[in-house]
């Protein structure tokens, strides 16, 4: 929901400054309406329901994994897909994946969303929509902005959802940001006070590796972007974690696995190993023994490491798949 705008509608309306918060803590709550706003009058949940559009957002696909995974594909007004996804975990966690672009401007090999067209960065109303969309199916905890697009580019925005989505149930300390390295951003994360969890895309041990798979590491190599991790961690204290995407025959040996411990300090650093999901790329994800033994090998380093759940494969829920599908079908 557009906040900017209810706050406008309700002033011009001359409605009292309360009924902006009771509006709000509605939808945070997860209401399914304007109707079922109780205590506004019903004249006023009339006007807001012709004024202030509930969503700004439209849901256009759903696919719902065995695993309990739903994955949500949505529409802005003008028409740009949007992707996030709700896991269910076991231990009753529940953890959003939330888009901060639709589409992205960045070109990751690997990546669906890299190979689709770079649409807009997402207004605070579409980011925070995504997250609404699931907390009217239930309660939720945690957020990671690992949907579509580079969130560091769009922070501004990203922070301001932030900002939001205590109310929804979900703490800062339990929302993460994952960069590829924008380096300016992690900067200004540094700087700026919440105690958001900051996620690093490295997906490689070194720069030739890397700027071939990520084309943006020529702009920021990993030295420059981890030196920025580090006043990330100076001033925050929190630890990074460190994203890789496990590629069979191209990230995945040994003395990658000894190089990348190289680069890493284990009071900073923890490695996520993500099995890769099959996007239509030319890459293969390794086999859960290469997995396990670089894991193996990160430990024997000193490294925090962990192989991370694979979540909604059958319902493609990688960043991007989802988008893509439905664009080319
Ligand atoms: N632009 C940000 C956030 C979006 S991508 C970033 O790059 O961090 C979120 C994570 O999913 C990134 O680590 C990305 O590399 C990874 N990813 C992209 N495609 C994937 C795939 N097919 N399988 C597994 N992980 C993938």
């Amino acid at each position: 929901m557009d906040l900017d705008l209810l706050r406008t509608t309700l002033e011009q309306a001359g409605e009292p400054g309360y009924r902006f918060d009771q509006a709000w803590a509605w939808q945070a709550r997860g209401a399914a309406d304007w109707k079922a706003m109780s205590d506004l009058p019903a004249p006023l949940r009339a006007k807001l329901g012709e004024s202030v559009p509930f969503s700004t957002l439209t849901v256009t696909n759903e696919a719902l994994s065995t695993d309990g995974t739903l994955k949500v594909l949505f529409e802005t007004a003008d028409g740009r897909p949007v992707e996030a996804v709700l896991m269910r975990y076991r231990d009753g966690r529940r953890s959003l994946c939330l888009s901060s672009q639709s589409g992205c401007p960045l070109t990751c090999t690997f990546c669906a969303t890299g190979a689709m067209k770079f649409g807009r960065n997402l207004t605070t109303a579409e980011i925070i929509d995504q997250a609404l969309h699931f907390r009217r199916i239930g309660k939720v905890d945690h957020c990671v902005f690992m949907g579509m697009g580079e969130p560091m580019m769009n922070l501004d925005s990203v922070l301001a959802a932030c900002a939001l989505l205590p109310d929804l149930g979900i703490t800062n300390r339990r929302t993460a940001i994952s960069t590829v390295g924008w380096a300016p951003g992690i900067d200004a994360l540094a700087q700026q006070s919440r105690p958001i969890r900051l996620a690093l895309s490295l997906h490689a041990p070194n720069d030739a590796l890397r700027s071939e798979i990520m084309a943006v590491n020529d702009r920021y190599p990993i030295s420059e972007v981890l030196a920025a991790c580090d006043r990330h961690y100076e001033s925050r204290r929190r630890m990074t974690f460190i994203e890789y995407v496990m590629l069979a025959g191209v990230n995945d040996r040994y003395e990658q696995a000894v190089e990348l411990a190289s680069l890493l300090d284990p009071k900073k650093y923890k490695v996520n190993l993500i099995p890769y999901n099959p996007s239509g790329s030319p890459y293969e994800g390794s086999s859960r023994g290469a997995i396990d033994a670089f894991r193996d090998t990160l430990e024997a380093a000193g490294l925090g490491a962990t192989v991370r759940l694979t979540r909604g494969r059958d319902i493609d829920a990688a960043c991007g798949q989802l988008a893509a599908k439905a664009l080319a079908g």
